[in-house]
C-alpha cells in the first residue's frame, strides 16, 4: 500500500509553508492530502506546526519547540541530515 506515498516526506516539507497558506496548487494540494492520510510521521509535522501557529496567533504565549524534541522529530523523519 505505498502507492499512498505519491510525494516523498521532504516534499511534504517544502509544501509545508503553502499549504499553511492554504497557497497551494489543487494538483499539489492533491497529492499532499493523499501523502498526508497515509503518513503518520507527516501528520504529527502538520498538527504540531498547526497548533503552533494557533497558539502565536491566539496570544502572547510564545511557543517553542524543545530543542531536543524539534531534533528528535527530524530524526524520526531521517531530515536531521538535510535541515541548513
Ligand atoms: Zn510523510
Amino acid at each position: 500500500m505505498s502507492e499512498v506515498h505519491q510525494i516523498p516526506c521532504c516534499d511534504m516539507l517544502d509544501h509545508l509553508c503553502d499549504f499553511l497558506d492554504g497557497d497551494l496548487e489543487p494538483e499539489i494540494m492533491e497529492s499532499f492530502n493523499a501523502h498526508l492520510a497515509g503518513c503518520l510521521n507527516c501528520q504529527i509535522v502538520v498538527n504540531t506546526v498547526n497548533k503552533t501557529i494557533q497558539l502565536c496567533k491566539d496570544g502572547t504565549q510564545q511557543i517553542k519547540l524543545p530543542q531536543d524534541v524539534h531534533q528528535r522529530l527530524l530524526a524520526e523523519l531521517g531530515l536531521d541530515q538535510v535541515r541548513d
